[in-house]
Parts: C-alpha cells; structure tokens; sequence
C-alpha cells in the first residue's frame, strides 16, 4: 500500500470512530438528560392487581417515614400492587383515647367491605397492636407484614398469628456508639438526650447499659420531658466540648409540646459544643456528625414483597418467620467530620457521607461517558483530519514533483524548440524571437547571414553523415568566433547561419569580416581527406530606420547577392539589392503564373541578307503575355531559378510548331533561330524532344537552328560536346550568340562546331564609327576566314546597314529592318 492509501484508510477509519463515539455520546446525554428532568420519579403499577393498605403509627413527619415510603414504594409497584396508607399519628395521638377515637374512625373510613384491601403493612409498634386487637373484626382473613417492631416480645406474638409476620426493628446504638468512643477516644463524657416515650425509654435504657462495660466514662442523660424548654437549652448549653453528646429518641418537652425534628436538631446542633451522634436516620443534614441505624428502606421493601409473593404467587403467609435481621446504614456528615480534623479511616468502609464535596467525577459520574466519548470523538476527527491534512501533503508532494517534471520537460520543450537539434544552436526561430528582442532599430548593430558554398555536393557525394559532421565543425568553429566577439549565432537553415552584434558596423574592409572567412580556409577532415569550404555572406547592417527583423532578410539578400555573384565573398546589403529582390519575386510571380497558363508566346525577328535584303531567317524571342516584363529581366530570373529546361522545351515546341502551321498554310518559310541557354545544358534529351517535335510537325531540321553562347563553349566538357554532336546529327545549326561580349577570343572559333556567328549589339554600337569601323571589317573578315557566316545584330540606322553591307556581313538582324514581330507578321515580311 501507498503512503497516500495508508493516509486515506485512516482517515476513514478515524471519521468513522469520531462519528459513531459522537452518536454514542449524543444518545447518553439525551438519555443523561431525560433522567435528570425527572428526577426519582418513581412508577406506578403497571396495571393495577393488588390494593393493600399500610397502616402507619405515625404521620408523614416521623423521621422513619420516606424511608419506609421509599421501600414499600419498590417492593409493592415493581409487582402492581398499589396501596394506601392510613396514619395512626400515635407521637400526638398515643393515649388509650385516641386509640379508641382512631378505633371508630378506622372502622368508618377504611371497612374492608367498601377498600377491599387484600393484605395490610403494618409500621410500627402501635399498628402491630392495633391490628392485633381487631383482627378479627377489621382484618379477617387478610395477611399482614409488620416491619419496625421494637417490641421483641410484641413481634414474637405477632408471629404466632396465622395471617401476620414480618420484621423486628433492630436497634445499631452499640456500633453508634462504638463509632463515637472510636472517633473521640480522649472524651470520656457522655451525654445523651431522650425523651420519655417508649421509643425513648427504651433508648435511654441502652444508654445507660453501658456504664458498667465502660466505668472509665461519665455517663449523662438529659430527659427532654422532664425539663422546661428552658432548662433544656440550660441543659445543652452545659454540655461540655470534651463530651460525646448522643441525640436518641426526643420530640417532646415537659409542657408536653412535640417539637418537629428539623426545630429539636437545631436546637441541640446550635447549642451542644460537643460532637452529636444519632443512631437514626435524619439530622445529619442540620450538622448531626452521624451514626449507624436500620435500613428501613430494606426493611420495608423486603415486608412489601412478602406481601407480593402472597398475594400474586399465592404463597403462604403462616410459613414465613419473624425476621430478626435487618442490615444497618452507617451515615455521617463529612463537613462535621472535618471539622473535628477526623479521617474517615476510622470509619466502616461502607459509611454514607453526606455534605462530602463530591469530586469532579462523582459530580458528573454519569457525564463522564458522554465527555469521554465526546473527547474520544473529537480526538478521532482530529485524527482524522491529520491524516486529510497528511494525504495533502503527500498530494501536493506528488503535485509538486509532477509540476517539476512538468517544467523540467517545458524547459526540455523550449530548449529543443529553441534550439538545433544536431548542432546545439539557436534555431531559426529563436535567433530571429532573440534579435527582434534584443535589438532596436535605433541601435548601432550587424546582422550577418552565412551560406556555405557547395554544401549540396558534399552531402551528395559523401553522404549525409559525413555532411553533419562537417556542419558540427563549423559550428563549433562559428560558436567559437561569435563567443570571442560577442556576437549571437544560430542557425538560419540547411548550411545557412546567422549572427548579429549589438555597437558593431561591419564593411568588406572590417578584419571580423575577414575573420569569418578565414574560419572556411581552413582544410576540415570528412571521412579519408580534407576539404576546404567557403561561405557566401550576407551582411545588413543598421541605419537607424530600418526594423531590426527586416534586416534579417536584407542580409539574406546580400548573401544571395554573393552567392550569385560567384560565391565566397562577402556582400554588404544595398538597397537596391532589396529592389531587385522585389522585382525579382514579382517577375517570379508572373512567369510561374505563365506556364500554367499559356502565358508564353514568341516574337519573330526577320533576319535579312544584307546583300539581297531577302529575309533568310527568323530569331525567335520569348515574351511573357500581359506583362510589363521583356525577356531581358525574365530569363534570368527563371534561370535563377531552375526553369530554364521547362521555358526551353516550351518555346522549343512554339517554335516547330509555328513553323509546321505555316508550312500547312503553304507560307515559305526559312529557317528559325532559337536561343538556348548554357542552363539548359543540364536537359540532355533536348535534342530527342527537338527531333520528335520536327517528326510531330513534320518540319525539317534544316528550319530550325541554335543559338549558343560563349559561356557554354567555356565550359567544354563531354556533355557539351556530346550536345554539339547531336545537334550536328539531327541536322542543326548552331550559332554562336553574343559575340564579342565575353572571352571574345578568336582562337576557339577554330574548334566551335557553328555556323553563324551573331555579333552583338555593343560591338555595332561602340565600333561602327569613324576610327574605329576596321575593327567590325576585320571580324567580318575573319568569320568568313573561318568558314563561318555572320550575323550583325541592333542595326537600327541605315549608314550602320550600308557600312556592314559594304563590309560583307551576311546577315542583319534590328530595328532598322524590323523589331520582333508576330508570327502573321513576321512570314509575310519583306525588307524594302
Ligand atoms: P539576344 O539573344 O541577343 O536577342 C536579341 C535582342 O536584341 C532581342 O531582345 C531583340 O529584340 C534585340 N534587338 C534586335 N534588334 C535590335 C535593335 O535594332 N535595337 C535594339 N535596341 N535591340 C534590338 P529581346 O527580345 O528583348 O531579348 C533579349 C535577350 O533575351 C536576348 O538577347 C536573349 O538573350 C534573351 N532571349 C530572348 N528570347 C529568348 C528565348 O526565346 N530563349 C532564350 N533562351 N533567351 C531569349
Ligand atoms: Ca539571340
Ligand atoms: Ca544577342
């Protein structure tokens, strides 16, 4: 598993733990919540099965009452019996009288025959005994369970009855009392107060059965019913603070006032110096320290199931016994034992304390789970998050190595885009991006444009591996020299590379530009041996109007311009080097356009017999139809740029076929001339297509004749001979054109296979005139030597005609007899 799926696990599995302790919290504190609004409630039989009354002793004030309540309460709802309960309040109304007035009362308002009560609880002494006395008349037949007896032998009678038992009250004074020595072992005072009724006679009896086991003590008894309030208040005032005070049995004064629990508890809490203990339930919360007592909620509870098991299990009441053993509370006042400086060590392990400042768990025992929960919850959603927050990390890690290698591979991307694969420099793109952005047209700056010269060849004839290895060597070469002069180069093309210079203006003169050319004089290694390059180069420099990326071009220009010129040497850019340029593609334009549309058409000029003035033959002159442009700027545009063969061939075909159509209209016709270009040296079936153009128009060969020129006899090679030879074959004349322009040397003549030399214009114009006219004669005379005739051309005056007539030249061709015509034109033509 990845780190990013161990993140992503444990984030769920957090959220998931987060959420359902969440859930488990919500639903305990909902829960937490309801019990704490109804607080000890306690229900109610479901259904109702069972009434039973309890018959009380005394009334709802006497300090065993919720007690007992809370017990009967448990044992009778949990088994749907409900119950009513009928006071006696014998601690007022106790005496024979007002048993015999309850008497009559009872029998009035609680008659079986109208409360149909099926079992009776009877609390205490009196009730037992009432019961007892009127069993017969009031409760026949119906079981009862009596519960705090102090009579032992008033329970033991009871228990003989068939329909009763039930729960002797045991009495914890002795482990009160043993608490209170064990506490105060240093206090040998001993007080007690109790009143004079049965419960406090008794108590007072226990008290004082102490003397004898413990003689060391002082024992004292206060008898509230025996005093006057008073003397009472005397009485407890006198109490000293090294005493041990006993509060026993007391609700009545000698005055036979009762006083309330809450009114005596007060009364001997404020005054009694001594700590006060209670073998009872109840005073602790007014400042009583504690004591051991019955549980009567056990008790009861255990009296009212009896009562259950009889009435709904049909048990049998005269087989339970008397019970003698009921379990004690031990309950003390924890801020009373304090403030004695007492450890609840010395107390039973299971003592109750009341005012005990709960701890923080004990206050929310029951808060705890849902805050436990609630933390563990929060705990998991922090986890949770940390792992969100683990996995974005890890993610944007990831993201960001991804981003690296993005833009690794953009820089990649632009370097490969930028720059030449096989040489490492800038493209030409980039070069032309980085000079249009590092120069400005105001700024002194070079642009230099490099084109080796015959680099084709090298990659044709050694191959191109051996080609790239020389361009690496020159590259290196050309980095290292723009390295040096702080110039920046790329490369433009092919074998084309650029450079420019910011501060710099170069001339033909400058030693950088020297330098340059220098870098191809040196032999570099291809393969086996060396070779020697050049370059053609172009330079533009600045001039403070011209646009930087403009002199890019005008650069190329010049290296054209160098190139055209005959390679290896530097050209620095004009501007009419640009116009031309202009003009150039703009005759470009035109001449393409003309041989896909028939564009072409042919001019015939009349040559004329200067002796006879006949017409003898034709020179046929390309034109370009609708254009401003004469053969003179066309021509070499086209052989500039390769269509010389495909314009030969067609004014070739105009040309046979122009004579086969006059043949067919029946003119005479002579003899054509066609000018044929040393370019078109490269067409070597030129004189297969001739042959079967004259076969297709049936027109003999002897009708079309060849102008060459010097430039192809210069270059005499085996092609040019075999071209010769087959123009001889076929039956062609071949006339050398433009003589006396170039070489001009005589001595080839001896060797040229023509027939006619034509003698160019220039010569007629710069020779046929006073002083100078020998010089025509003697060239004259000279062809004739040679067995060749001649041809006088741009004869335009009439005196020029009469010299070269005069001169025995054979043939005139210009102005003075005719232009170029067309063709309607040119066949009719006759010189006057
Ligand atoms: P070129 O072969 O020397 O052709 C003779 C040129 O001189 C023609 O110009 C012609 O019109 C011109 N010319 C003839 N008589 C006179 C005259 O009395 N005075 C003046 N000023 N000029 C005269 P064009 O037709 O403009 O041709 C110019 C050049 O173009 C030709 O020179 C030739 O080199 C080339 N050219 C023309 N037509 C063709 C062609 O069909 N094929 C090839 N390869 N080149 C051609
Ligand atoms: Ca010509
Ligand atoms: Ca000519």
């Amino acid at each position: 598993m990845d780190r990013n799926k161990i993140y992503k696990f444990y984030k769920m599995f957090f959220a998931l733990i987060g959420a359902v302790c969440m859930i488990l919290a919500l639903v305990q504190l909902a829960f937490e919540i309801k019990s704490e609004f109804i607080p000890g409630y306690q229900k109610g039989p479901d259904k109702v099965k069972h009434k039973v009354l309890f018959l009380s002793s005394y009334d709802p004030m006497y300090y065993t009452y919720k007690d007992q309540i809370r017990g009967i309460e448990d044992g009778l709802y949990s088994n749907d019996i409900e119950f009513d309960i009928c006071y006696m309040d014998t601690k007022i109304y106790g005496s024979d009288m007002d048993i015999d007035e309850f008497y009559k009362y009872f029998s009035k308002r609680y008659n079986n025959d109208v409360m149909h009560y099926e079992a009776i609880l009877l609390g205490d002494d009196a009730a037992l005994k009432f019961a007892l006395e009127h069993q017969e008349e009031l409760f026949k037949g119906l079981p009862m369970v009596f519960f705090g007896i102090n009579s032992l032998d008033l329970a033991k009678q009871a228990e003989a009855n068939p329909m009763m038992t039930g729960f002797y009250e045991l009495d914890y004074f002795a482990d009160t009392f043993e608490e209170a020595i064990t506490l105060f072992p240093e206090k040998k005072k001993l007080y007690a107060i109790c009143d004079t009724s049965p419960a406090g006679k008794a108590d007072l009896e226990k008290f004082l059965s102490y003397r004898g086991r413990y003689p060391e003590y002082d024992f004292h008894a206060i008898t509230s019913t025996e005093l006057e309030p008073t003397a009472i208040l005397e009485a407890l005032k006198k109490v000293p603070e090294d005493a041990i005070f006993f509060f026993m049995t007391c609700y009545d004064d000698r005055n036979g006032e009762r006083h309330s629990l809450f009114e005596t508890t007060s009364l001997i809490v404020n005054n009694v110096k001594a700590p006060i203990f209670r073998p009872y339930a109840e005073g602790r919360e007014y400042g009583v320290l504690g004591g051991t007592y019955m549980d009567f909620t056990v008790q009861t509870r255990n009296a009212a199931e009896i009562i259950a098991e009889v009435l709904n299990n049909g048990a049998d009441i005269s087989t339970y016994e008397l019970s003698l053993y009921t379990p004690s509370i031990t309950q003390y006042n924890y801020m009373v034992l304090k403030l004695y400086g007492l450890s609840e060590n010395l107390l039973p392990k299971d003592t109750i304390y009341i005012n005990k400042p709960e701890s923080f768990v004990e206050v929310y025992k029951n808060m705890l789970p849902v805050a436990v929960l609630i933390i563990v919850s929060m705990l998991s959603f922090m986890g949770s998050l940390l792992m969100a927050f683990e996995q974005e990390k890890q993610n944007v890690i990831a993201l960001k190595a991804s981003k690296a290698q993005l833009v690794n591979s953009q820089i990649k991307l632009i370097y490969q885009a930028e720059h030449d694969d096989l040489l490492g420099l800038l493209n030409r793109r980039a070069i032309v991006d980085n000079l249009n952005s590092t120069l400005t047209t105001d700024q002194e700056f070079t642009v230099i444009m490099l084109d080796l010269d015959g680099f084709k060849d090298i990659n044709e004839n050694y191959g191109h591996d051996v080609g790239d290895n020389l361009l690496k060597d020159i590259a290196k070469a050309l980095r290292k020299f723009a390295e040096k002069n702080g110039m920046t180069l790329g490369r433009y093309g092919g074998d084309e590379f650029i450079m420019f210079a910011e501060g710099k203006i170069l001339n033909k003169e400058s030693p950088l530009v020297d330098d340059i050319m220098n870098i191809f004089s040196k032999p570099l290694s291809i393969g086996s041996g060396n070779v020697v390059m050049s370059a053609s180069v172009g330079i533009s420099n600045s001039d403070g109007e011209t646009p930087p990326e403009q002199h890019v071009i005008n650069a190329e220009i010049a290296m054209y311009e160098a190139k055209n010129r005959g390679k290896n040497m530097v050209f620095i850019y004009e501007d009419d080097m640009k116009q031309k340029v202009i003009e150039e593609s703009r005759i470009k334009d035109s001449f393409l356009k003309a041989f896909d549309n028939d564009g072409f058409y042919m001019k015939y000029q009349p040559k004329v017999s200067a002796q006879t003035k006949e017409v003898i033959g034709y020179e046929a002159l390309v034109r370009l139809r609708d254009s401003k442009y004469g053969p003179g700027q066309f021509i070499p545009v086209i052989e500039k740029s390769g269509w010389t063969s495909r314009l030969g061939r067609l004014i070739t075909k105009l040309v046979v076929k122009q004579l086969g159509e006059w043949q067919k209209m029946g003119k005479d016709i002579k003899p054509i001339s066609i000018n044929f270009s040393s370019r078109q040296i490269n067409d070597t079936d030129y004189c297969k297509y001739l042959e079967a153009l004259l076969k297709e128009y049936n027109v003999d060969p002897k009708y079309v004749q060849i102008e060459i020129t010097e430039s192809l006899l210069m270059e005499e090679t085996t092609i040019t001979k075999e071209l010769f030879e087959s123009f001889r074959n076929l039956g062609v004349i071949l006339l050398l054109d433009d003589f006396g322009t170039g070489y001009s040397s005589l001595a080839y003549l001896t060797y040229v296979p023509v027939d006619d030399v034509k003698l160019d214009k220039s010569l007629v114009d710069t020779y046929l005139c006073e002083g100078k006219e020998d010089f025509i004669k003697d060239v004259i005379r000279l062809v004739h030597d040679m067995g060749k005739s001649i041809t006088i051309e741009g004869v335009e005056q009439e005196w020029q005609y009469d010299k070269l007539r005069e001169f025995n030249a054979d043939t005139i061709q210009g102005y003075y007899f005719s232009p170029p015509l067309d063709p309607e034109e040119a066949i009719d033509f006759r010189a006057e």
